[in-house]
């Protein structure tokens, strides 16, 4: 049986993309590689390797668990099913912290529900004044923290803490939060890549919006004078989330699409 690069990428009936990523993922090379070397043949190992990935794949596994890898901002963070897949669109909230993140002075930044820590993470590598605090409630996701932190060259606190329950007396220049908020009852929690990411980290009660509300109602007590709330929600719930936010006496409260034109995010200062 052959075992050359050219004849593995046909292997297996997964989307030829797929196919070049997990190759490229068992025999640590590039593109570049694989397209200049089509001839070059797979280890026994290797070989069996490239196919357990690839059935996992054709059983619907997202790609970025079976690499373990996944960018995000340009940056690299090692991925588990114990973590959110880092989606594009969360990079608009790490944009909206750096807008309003205050300048000429050491910034406190806190990230709830940090998950692989790729908001916190990007904070901290582009905002040399941000003092990052990374929170999450659970273990394994802030060991990939840490892991994701040191990977990238920055410093971070790093606490484990049921939204603001380790956290009390503390103050912070911006909060910011992607947490939970999908209804139990969503049928896209049937499809695809979402299937195999960790519920607790996506449903937020029955109508979705049970973490959003925690954390609009708690942070004024952890904001400093001025100090900005901005978290991602789904894309029907800019309305509603502004309103509680209003509701808890945010100012400035605003929604922001995101590349999609979708209403993304939305926030306000105390
Ligand atoms: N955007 C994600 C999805 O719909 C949900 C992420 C989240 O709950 N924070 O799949």
């Amino acid at each position: 049986m052959s075992v050359r690069i050219h004849d593995m990428l046909k292997a297996g009936g997964v989307e030829p993309q797929d196919a070049r990523v997990l190759l490229r993922n068992v025999l640590q090379t590039s593109d570049a590689q694989l397209a200049a070397h089509p001839e070059h043949e797979l280890t026994e190992d290797q070989r069996r390797r490239y196919l357990a990935l690839v059935q996992r794949r054709r059983k619907g596994e997202p790609i970025a668990y079976l690499t373990g890898e996944r960018e995000f901002y340009s940056l690299p963070f090692r991925v588990t099913p114990e973590v959110l897949i880092p989606r594009p669109e969360t990079e608009l909230l790490v944009d909206l912290a750096m807008e309003r993140a205050p300048r000429g002075r050491t910034c406190r930044v806190l990230d709830l529900a940090t998950g692989s820590g790729c908001v916190a993470i990007t904070i901290a590598f582009h905002c040399t004044q941000a003092q990052v605090t990374a929170a999450d409630v659970s273990a394994a996701a802030l060991a990939l923290t840490r892991e994701n932190a040191v990977r990238n060259g920055v410093a971070l606190e790093l606490l484990e803490s049921d939204w603001f329950d380790k956290l009390s007396g503390r103050r912070f220049d911006v909060i910011v939060a992607n947490p939970p908020y999908v209804a139990a009852n969503d049928r896209h929690l049937a499809e695809g890549d979402v299937r195999f990411e960790p519920r607790h980290a996506l449903v937020a009660g029955r109508t979705g919006y049970e973490c959003i509300e925690t954390i609009v109602a708690r942070s004024p007590r952890h904001l400093g004078a001025g100090g900005w709330l901005m978290f991602e929600h789904g894309f029907d719930q800019a309305q509603r989330s502004r309103e509680l936010l209003v509701r808890a006496g945010f100012r400035d409260v605003f929604s922001t699409r995101d590349l999609a034109g979708l209403e993304r995010a939305s926030g306000g200062r105390v």
